[in-house]
């Protein structure tokens, strides 16, 4: 049978592979080594046990005794912590779902391609916060990433019996968020619930927002920069509100080879959890004749200077891809608590940018994973010290 384990079970990218693990066979069809979660133990608890895992583990120390208590006569082992999840990464399994969500899935993911497994990728901040270390561990040891982003699954897709080399462009489609038709004014008084509900997708508020912010269409430039290797120049952002084609890959003889579907993260779940085989999936069917047209528009750098910065972390590299994620975390909890407005996340991400790319700049290597983790945390303290001062 084959060995599976699912980091951020309890997620939004969690909930649609614990369903499609679910819907394909269960505890029958799959030997579940290890799922992790956050603070939302009961749930954690029920899927550890539906999927009779081998070990659930969650995030945060102080939830481990309600997470025993959850599994009480199960027979699943109860774990918690950072270290217990790099842990629980490291346990033979053949297929691991990386869906926790911000740097925090860094660690667990680097454990999980130690072991030379296929890791199915959807945690993007790993590829912008250490792409070059990431890639080349897979190399290493001989694992494969398969992207699971909508996105990045779509251009794999493309990509499938073609030559990297024939490649001229990938377009990157973007639904635009919440915010697509709102004018800069409106945009500056948004707020955390206008900002967490998305018109296409359902997922994690935190990726709903980097969506209405534009961040998340920033944070995939920089993770199809990683992990295929285009150039800056190769990727283009296109808005798409109807978020049914899901990105377009270019060839130099000009065709172009787009992916569509519904907007269901099942589809390219699914792909990855069968690949290379495509087998039956629980997503609906596109009717287009229904649809009747595809509206297509070019992005607004304007009203979205994310989309900008994505092109100036690119052309520096090295560990501005690390900071760039980390101030981006920071501004985001911070507008989620409501101590800055929206559009000042990216006057912040900006400001950070700026502070440290002082003096030696930002354009040096990371030669490992440590040094990603201290420019990480030390982006994120100036991030917080910017905004205290109230410099943006
Ligand atoms: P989510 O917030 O719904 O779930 C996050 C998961 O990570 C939960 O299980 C949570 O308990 C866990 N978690 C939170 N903080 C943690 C920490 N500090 N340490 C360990 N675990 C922690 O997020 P999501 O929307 O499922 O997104 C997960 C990842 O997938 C993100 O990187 C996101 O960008 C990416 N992604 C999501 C979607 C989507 O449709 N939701 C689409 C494409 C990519
Ligand atoms: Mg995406």
């Amino acid at each position: 049978m084959r060995k599976v384990s699912v980091f951020g079970a309890t997620g939004s990218i969690g909930e649609s592979t614990f369903d499609l693990l679910m819907g394909q066979g269960g505890a029958e069809a799959y030997d579940v080594v290890a799922l992790s979660g956050g603070r939302n133990v009961a749930r954690l608890a029920e899927q550890a046990r539906a999927l009779k895992a081998d070990i659930a583990v969650t995030a945060f120390e102080d939830s481990l005794p309600a997470l025993r208590e959850a599994l009480a006569g199960s027979g699943v082992e109860a774990a918690a912590g950072a270290q217990a999840l790099i842990e629980a990464a490291h346990r033979p399994a053949d297929w691991i779902m990386s869906g926790i969500v911000g740097a925090a899935g860094l660690a667990p993911g680097f454990a999980a391609l130690s072991q030379g497994t296929t890791l199915a990728l959807a945690n993007k901040e790993s590829l912008v916060t250490a792409g070059p270390l990431l890639m080349a561990e897979a190399r290493a040891h001989g694992a494969t990433i398969l992207p699971v982003d909508s996105e990045h699954s779509a251009i794999f897709q493309g990509l499938v019996g073609e030559e990297i080399g024939a490649v001229e462009r990938v377009i990157i489609t973007a639904s635009g968020g919440a915010f697509r038709d709102w004018p800069l004014e409106r945009l500056a008084q948004a707020t955390v619930a206008e900002a967490s509900s998305h018109p296409n997708w359902n997922m994690g508020q935190r990726i709903t927002i980097d969506s209405a912010s534009m961040f998340n269409k920033t944070l995939e430039v920089i993770e199809a920069k990683e992990f295929f290797g285009f150039t800056p120049g190769q990727i283009e952002v296109l808005v798409h509100p109807q978020s049914i084609v899901h990105s377009i890959v270019g060839f130099r003889d000009g065709a172009l080879m787009a992916h569509l579907g519904v907007p269901d993260m099942r589809h390219a779940i699914g792909y990855a959890l069968n690949w290379p085989d495509r087998q039956k999936l629980p997503v609906a069917r596109l009717d287009l004749a229904a649809i009747g047209s595809l509206e297509f528009r070019a992005p607004d750098t304007e009203r979205f200077p994310a989309l900008r910065l994505a092109r100036e972390v690119m052309e520096t590299g090295g560990l501005s891809g690390t900071v760039f994620n980390a101030a981006k975390e920071i501004a985001l909890d911070l507008f989620i608590a409501g101590r800055i407005g929206f559009l000042q996340m990216a006057a912040l991400v900006e400001a950070v940018l700026e502070d440290m790319s002082k003096g030696q700049g930002l354009g040096i290597a990371a030669v490992d994973l440590d040094m990603v983790l201290d420019c990480d945390a030390e982006a994120r303290a100036r991030a917080l010290v910017i905004s205290e001062q109230g410099r943006i």
